[in-house]
Parts: structure tokens; C-alpha cells; sequence
């Protein structure tokens, strides 16, 4: 039997889990990440955590055939970092090579949602399609392009950037810094702000009392769950995100045709109520062409994802 590790590579937690050649994840394990403690030092924690994990499960090391790290910013050609999302760590290192001098097993990186992407392309909702995208929706969008069965990276290691594709000119500021993104609508982040913006000016409706006028205290499943109780200030927000939303997937199925949508993240749990938004608002924003035989489902491996992620850059 050949074995693999998944590394999910967070700012806060890094998952680690150890799978067999069939995606199965056998044991795993959340550890701090403490990136303020330097780039080797963290590598280093993983590998002992995957030394333990090992131990656990009597698993030798010669049958360890690849360690596949999640990062959080774009990478190169699957061994280099471009920047980090999140981490005061140097760039331009070979992370690959360093990690496997470290453990001694062939170590492969890609971008963590990347990392999410092929996970559930090959076993979680894509399982058996050769093309899918993955749209992330967290505190921003992130996305993951799977065409003819291989991950889109691009030359920098931007490929699948999809959060911000431009849907509004000079439209709302984006976390990247240009404006009228994907990601400043139809985030978690997003629908927090539109929200407030509205619950500035409009009071008498169910999400305002259900925060007791407490505004700091809103989150985007706030606003969701009131939607789904008959508010109709709530819905009305659920329109405007999910209009942006099919906008968005739209543009994205109009260029790649893929057989399978695949929504993930906190968003994403909103469920039948935004999807079926998002799914008439598809009509008008994707070629009718696209919409023929394409399902939209919703992420299936939830937390594991990324960890599957790890044997399939070596698949
Ligand atoms: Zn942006």
C-alpha cells in the first residue's frame, strides 16, 4: 500500500492528515500554525506532527510517497511561493525542495484553494467529471479551475483567481485594492457590508431585531437564516449577492464550460435559498450552452478538501 500526506496550511491552524492511495484519510491532526515563528521552524512542526501521525498508525516512511502542502498564496510550478496571503515569510524559497530535505519525501505545494479544488474534483462533488470549477465563498471568493482533468495554475501561479474578475465598473474597493471585484459582493465579507449598509438606513425588519440593533454582532449566515424565517429586507440581499453571484459563475461558465459547479466555504451553507437564486439568475448571464446538463452542487468534503487535495498533485 502507498501512502500520502495532506498539509493544510492555514494562518491560524494547519491540518495534517496521512491518506492511502485511495483519497482515504486514515488519521489526522489540527496543530497551531505559529507562522510568526519562521518558515523552517513551522516546517518543521508539521514533520514532526507527521512523524507521530506515522507512529500512530505503523506506517514506515517507505511507503510515504508525497507530502502535498496547501499555502495560502500563489504558487509556482508547484514548489515556490509567489507571496503570502497572510505570513511575514520570505518569498521565492523553494518550499518543495526545503520540505523534503526535511522529511525526506518528495514534497509538491499548490495555492491552499487550489489545494481544495482538486480534492473535490476528484473525490468529493466533481468525483468523475474531468472538468469543474470550485468557488470558494469565505471571507473573500477564492476558486479552483479543473479542465480536462488538470489544475489551471498560470505562469505566476494566479490561475483560478476568480475572486477578482471585475463584475461592476468602479464598483465597490476589493481587499486586493482594485474595485468592483467578485469577491466585494458575493463574500462573506460582502454580504456583511451590504447589509449594514442597509440596516443603516432600515431598522424594521427581522435581522435588525434579531441582533437586538446590534450591528458589530452581524454575520453573513445572520442574514441568511433570517431570509429563510420570511424576512423580506433579508431576501431582498439574498437577490442582490446571488444576482452577483450567477454574474459571476456566469462570465466563468462562458469561458470554460465545465461540467460541474462546485460551491464551497461559509457561504456556500446557505444552501436552497441562495442556490436557487444563483441558479435562475444563471439564465441571464451564461450562454444557454453552458447551462446544458451543468450541475451546481454544493462541497462535499468539507475541512478534509484540502488534505485530499495532497495525494492528488501526485496522481
Ligand atoms: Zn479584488
Amino acid at each position: 500500500m502507498k501512502y500520502y500526506i495532506g498539509v493544510d496550511l492555514g494562518g491560524t491552524n494547519t491540518k495534517i492528515g496521512i491518506l492511502d492511495e485511495n483519497g482515504e484519510i486514515l488519521i489526522k491532526e489540527t496543530i497551531k500554525t505559529f507562522s510568526e515563528k519562521g518558515m523552517e521552524t513551522t516546517l518543521n512542526r508539521i514533520w514532526g506532527t507527521i512523524e507521530k501521525l506515522m507512529d500512530q498508525k505503523e506506517i514506515g516512511k517507505e511507503n510515504m510517497c508525497g507530502i502535498g502542502i496547501g499555502i495560502p498564496g500563489p504558487v509556482i510550478n508547484e514548489e515556490i511561493v509567489a507571496f503570502f496571503a497572510n505570513f511575514d515569510w520570505e518569498v521565492n524559497i523553494n518550499i518543495s525542495e526545503l520540505m523534503g530535505k526535511i522529511s525526506g519525501i518528495p514534497t509538491k505545494l499548490e495555492n491552499d484553494v487550489n489545494m481544495i479544488a482538486v480534492g473535490e474534483s476528484k473525490f468529493g462533488a466533481g468525483k468523475g467529471s474531468t472538468s469543474s470549477i470550485t468557488v470558494a465563498l469565505g471571507t473573500g471568493v477564492g476558486g479552483g479551475i479543473v479542465v480536462n482533468s488538470k489544475l489551471i495554475s498560470g505562469m505566476n501561479g494566479a490561475g483560478g483567481e476568480i475572486g477578482h474578475i471585475k463584475l461592476v465598473e468602479d464598483g465597490k474597493l476589493c481587499g486586493c485594492g482594485q474595485r468592483g471585484c467578485f469577491e466585494a459582493y458575493a463574500s462573506a465579507t460582502g454580504v456583511i457590508r451590504e447589509a449594514k449598509s442597509r440596516l443603516a438606513v432600515n431598522k424594521n425588519n427581522l435581522l435588525y431585531k434579531s441582533l437586538d440593533g446590534n450591528l458589530e454582532k452581524l454575520e453573513a449566515k445572520d442574514v441568511f437564516d433570517c431570509a429563510k424565517a420570511g424576512d423580506g429586507f433579508s431576501m431582498e440581499i439574498v437577490n442582490y449577492v446571488g444576482n452577483y453571484l450567477g454574474m459571476g459563475i456566469g462570465n466563468l461558465l462562458n469561458v470554460i464550460n465545465p461540467e460541474v459547479i462546485i460551491l464551497s466555504g461559509g457561504v456556500a451553507l446557505a444552501g436552497e435559498i441562495l442556490l436557487d437564486v444563483v441558479k435562475d439568475k444563471l439564465k441571464k448571464y451564461a450562454m444557454p450552452v453552458t447551462l446544458n446538463k451543468l450541475e451546481i452542487k454544493l462541497g462535499e468534503l468539507g475541512n478534509d478538501a484540502g488534505i485530499k487535495g495532497g495525494i492528488v498533485l501526485f496522481l
